[in-house]
């Protein structure tokens, strides 16, 4: 950090001059790490730019129709574009998809049919898909069609299960599903690197070249300079106001993936018969891809944030999960606090540090599905944007927060700076 930056800091955010010294000190620690960052973050950014050139997208894909939404280009051209950067046969990319969940249970509901069984290889799926599967009952679950539900949990080394996995799809002649978390989400389980995906793919074709292999990739793109489909998965889908939105799109999800499966997918997406062909993008062509544009240096930005944050919490003598060194599936850090005061103080500083609703202070409350109050700091731009600097941590025992995201490096940086203060703040008053 520079010295001009150093006084800016100090005069207009009180920080001292020791905390700042520590930062350089972490900045040149990490340096090695940043730099892959960087390396993964350019490799994206020209494969995300050629996508682009080679589809020839043009200024006239920015227009939209209205209606029926019949010729949409933009629509058609947003989606080629989806399908060349992530080596995928075809892709359905879509405002009108609500959120991750809503694009993982589409790939579910439009891959399986009565007498079909989803294996999970990643233990527990995420908590939103409970009912879709049936893990909570529900009308429309999994379960209540016809599947069955099958989930292996990882071995104790934290690999897959192999042995479990083989007799799984051994069993009958039913068709199968392998269903693949890739981001660790809120478990302590290690990240599913390319390298362990691609093994596991070869794997599981090795016993059954049929069945369709899905990924939940949220949170997960440009975390590397393949993704799932450029490795033999069938299918993968995500959040666009995660990853690859790049902060900018307003909502929306994605699906990627083999042609045959896209084509059944798109028939439930809308209905049997008109697929992909319909749905209006509200004009939302350019923001969608405004954000891809700019995804994988957003990515890397949040990345090398929530390393900073590990790095700087650890020196203080906390223990953090990740750790410096492994291998990152996602942009989620978790710390682990000390009290339900240190909690509050932190989402009270990533709060303060937000461009937007800095003035307000987090506190804990009830959430629909969670047992204990749970706090929540993020202003963001887009609501519920987890690209964007935010904290979250349900207040008990053993008092682990978790940060995530920042639209740059330089932000989230200061997410932590103040968050950092306000501990040692309260600290300060206790003694
Ligand atoms: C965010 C997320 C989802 C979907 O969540 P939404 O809030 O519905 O977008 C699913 N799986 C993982 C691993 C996630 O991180």
């Amino acid at each position: 950090m520079d010295t001009n930056t150093k006084t800016l800091l100090k005069e207009l955010y009180g920080f001292s001059e020791e905390i700042l010294l520590r930062t350089d000190e972490i900045e040149n620690d990490l340096a090695p790490e940043f730099q892959i960052w960087d390396d993964i973050k350019t490799y994206n950014q020209y494969k995300v730019l050629h996508a682009m050139q080679k589809n020839h997208l043009s200024d006239m894909h920015f227009n939209w129709t209205t209606g029926y939404g019949y010729n949409d280009i933009g629509r058609e051209k947003t989606e080629q574009v989806f399908a060349s950067v992530f080596g995928a046969e075809d892709a359905i990319v879509r405002g009108s998809i609500a959120n991750g969940t809503h694009a993982l249970t589409l790939c579910l509901q439009g891959v399986l049919k009565p007498g079909w069984e989803m294996i999970s290889v990643t233990s527990k799926p995420y908590d939103t898909l409970e009912k879709v599967i049936g893990i909570q009952e529900s009308y429309h679950s999994l379960l209540q069609n016809g599947v069955t539900y099958t989930q292996i949990d990882f071995c104790v080394d934290g690999g897959f299960d192999r042995q479990r996995i083989q007799s799984a799809l051994q069993r009958g002649t039913h068709p199968k599903m392998v269903y693949v978390q890739r981001s660790k989400g809120y478990s302590r389980r290690d990240a599913i690197s390319m390298a362990n995906l691609k093994e596991l793919i070869t794997f599981v074709k090795g016993i059954d070249p049929a069945a369709v292999i899905m990924v939940d990739n949220c949170y997960g793109e440009f975390l590397d300079i393949i993704e799932p489909t450029e490795i033999g998965a069938d299918l993968m889908a995500g959040s666009l106001i995660k990853n690859p939105g790049g902060g900018i799109a307003l909502s929306g999800g994605y699906i990627c993936g083999k042609k045959l499966w896209i084509d059944r997918i798109a028939q439930r997406l809308t209905a049997p018969g008109i697929g992909k062909d319909c749905g209006l993008t509200f004009g939302t062509s350019r923001t969608i891809l405004q954000g891809l544009f700019l995804a994988p240096g957003v990515v890397s930005g949040a990345i090398k944030g929530a390393l900073f944050c590990a790095k700087m919490f650890e020196t203080m003598g906390y223990s953090v999960f990740p750790e410096i060194g492994s291998v990152r599936s996602d942009i989620i850090q978790s710390v682990g606090l000390h009290s339900e005061e240190e909690v509050i103080a932190f989402c009270k500083g990533i709060q303060k540090a937000a461009p937007v609703d800095s003035y307000v202070t987090p506190i804990p409350g009830e959430m629909p599905g969670y047992e204990v109050p749970v706090i929540m700091a993020a202003g963001a731009f887009v609501q519920g944007s987890s690209i964007e600097l935010s904290a979250d941590a349900p207040m008990r025992e053993p008092y682990t927060v978790y940060f995530q995201g920042g639209l740059s490096y330089e932000h989230a940086r200061i997410g932590v700076l103040s968050a950092l203060q306000e501990i040692k703040k309260l600290q300060q008053n206790n003694i």
